[in-house]
C-alpha cells in the first residue's frame, strides 16, 4: 500500500456528481467571466471567515499583491514578513516595489516570532504579513498592538488555513485584510488556480475589485490601472460545492494529526506543537528529525511520500539575493529548515495509513538512535 502525501482524487470522488452539475451548470448560463457562482462564492467564504466582504481573485498570490497596492504601499515601503514562508508570500510585497523585511519564527510553533517584530521596524515600514503557517494561526494579538502602536496594516496571509480559530476568531477575521488562497492542494482548494480577499474594510474591498478587474467598476470606465485577476466562475462553482465541506475536511486533519502525535509518542523527533489558544487546520503535519534527508529516503522506499516546507529560507534564495541578509541572521528558521519533514496529510488519510508511516518512522529512529 503506497501513501501519497496528498489525494485530490479521493475528495472528487465523493463530490463528483454535484460537481457535475455545479460546472455544467456555469456552461448552461454562460456566465464565465464574473458570474452568479462568484458572487455567490465571496458571500459564502466571507460569511465563513466572519468579515463583511469576501473578493475572488485568481490565486492566493493576487490576493496578497493587490492587497499591498490597495493599502497605497509601493516602492520605499516596507512590509514586515516571516523569513520561513513560501516565496509567494514575499513576491506579493516584493513585485509592488515594497521591500520584504523578514523576521525570525518562534521555535516551537514556527510561526513569526512577535517579540521579535518591533526591532525590525523602520520609518518605512506600512505593514506586516503574518502567516498562519502549516494550518497554525500566528500569535496575533501582539502583532495587531503593535500595529496599533506604529499604525501599521496588517494583511494575514491565511493561504494555509482555512478555518482555523485564533482564541477563538476566524483567521482572516483578525487582521484589517486577509489573501488566502485556493490552490487545488489546500484544505479549500479549486480545481485550478484560484484565491479571495476578505476584509471587513469596504473602501478596501472595493479598490480589490477595482484591481482585479482592469482598474473599473463600471465597464469602459476605467478609474485606475489595474490588472486582470478574475476569479474564474468554474472555479467559484466548484468552490460553492466544497465549502459546505471544509469544516468535515477540518475535522478529519486534526484527526489524523491526533493519530500521528499518538503513534510518534516517544521517538526522537519533535511533533507539532500546538498553543492552547489555537484551533489548528493542520495543512501540514510537519516534524522536526535531525537526519532529515535519510529519513525521507527511508520512507520513499516503502511507498510513502513526505514533503519539506521549506527547505530554504526566504533569505537563501537566489530570488532575493537583493535583500541585505546573511546566513545567521535567522538562526530558528536557518536551524530547522534542514530538519523539518512533512509527512502525509488530507482528510480521507486512513488510520490504517497513518499507522503505516508511523511503522516506518519508528523502524528507522530505532536504527539511528
Ligand atoms: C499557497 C500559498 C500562497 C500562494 O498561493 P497561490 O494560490 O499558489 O498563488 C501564498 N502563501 C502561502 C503561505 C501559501 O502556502
Amino acid at each position: 500500500m503506497k501513501v501519497p502525501f496528498v489525494d485530490l482524487q479521493a475528495q472528487y470522488q465523493s463530490l463528483a456528481e454535484e460537481m457535475t452539475t455545479a460546472v455544467g451548470g456555469v456552461m448552461e448560463r454562460c456566465d464565465f467571466i464574473l458570474g452568479g457562482k462568484v458572487t455567490e462564492f465571496e458571500e459564502m467564504f466571507a460569511d465563513y471567515c466572519d468579515v463583511a466582504h469576501g473578493v475572488g481573485v485568481d490565486s492566493g498570490y493576487s490576493a496578497l499583491e493587490l492587497l499591498v497596492m490597495a493599502y497605497g504601499i509601493g516602492p520605499g515601503d516596507e512590509v514586515i514578513t516571516a523569513a520561513n514562508t513560501f516565496i509567494a508570500t514575499t513576491l506579493a510585497i516584493s513585485n509592488t516595489g515594497a521591500t520584504p523585511v523578514l523576521v525570525d519564527c518562534d521555535p516551537r510553533t514556527f510561526n513569526i516570532d512577535p517579540t521579535k517584530i518591533e526591532a525590525a521596524i523602520t520609518p518605512r515600514t506600512k505593514g506586516i504579513m503574518p502567516v498562519h503557517l502549516y494550518g497554525q494561526p500566528a500569535d496575533m494579538d501582539p502583532i495587531m498592538a503593535l500595529a496599533e502602536k506604529y499604525n501599521l496594516v496588517v494583511i494575514e496571509d491565511a493561504s494555509q488555513a482555512h478555518g482555523a480559530l485564533y482564541k477563538g476568531r476566524r483567521v482572516g477575521s483578525i487582521g484589517h485584510a486577509a489573501g488566502f488562497s485556493l490552490y487545488p492542494g489546500k484544505n479549500l482548494g479549486a480545481y485550478g488556480d484560484a484565491g479571495i480577499v476578505v476584509t471587513n474594510d469596504a473602501d478596501i474591498a472595493e479598490k480589490i475589485r477595482m484591481l482585479r478587474n482592469l482598474g473599473m467598476k463600471i465597464k469602459y470606465h476605467h478609474e485606475i490601472k489595474g490588472f486582470n485577476r478574475r476569479l474564474d466562475t468554474m472555479q467559484a462553482a466548484v468552490l460553492c460545492v466544497k465549502l459546505p465541506h471544509l469544516d468535515g475536511w477540518n475535522e478529519n486533519r486534526r484527526r489524523v494529526a491526533a493519530e500521528y502525535d499518538r503513534a510518534l509518542e516517544g521517538l526522537p523527533l519533535t511533533r507539532p506543537y500546538v498553543p492552547g489558544w489555537a484551533e489548528p487546520v493542520f495543512h501540514l503535519y510537519v516534524v522536526r528529525v535531525a537526519d532529515r534527508e535519510g529519513l525521507q529516503k527511508h520512507l520513499n522506499e516503502r511507498g510513502i511520500a513526505s514533503g519539506m516546507h521549506y527547505p530554504i529560507p526566504i533569505h537563501q534564495l537566489e530570488a532575493y539575493e537583493e535583500l541585505p541578509y546573511e546566513t545567521g541572521d535567522f538562526p530558528v528558521t536557518e536551524g530547522y529548515a534542514s530538519e523539518i519533514l512533512s509527512l502525509p496529510i488530507f482528510p480521507e488519510l486512513t488510520t490504517e495509513q497513518v499507522g503505516l508511516v508511523a511503522e516506518a518512522i519508528r523502524e528507522y529512529t530505532a536504527v539511528v538512535v
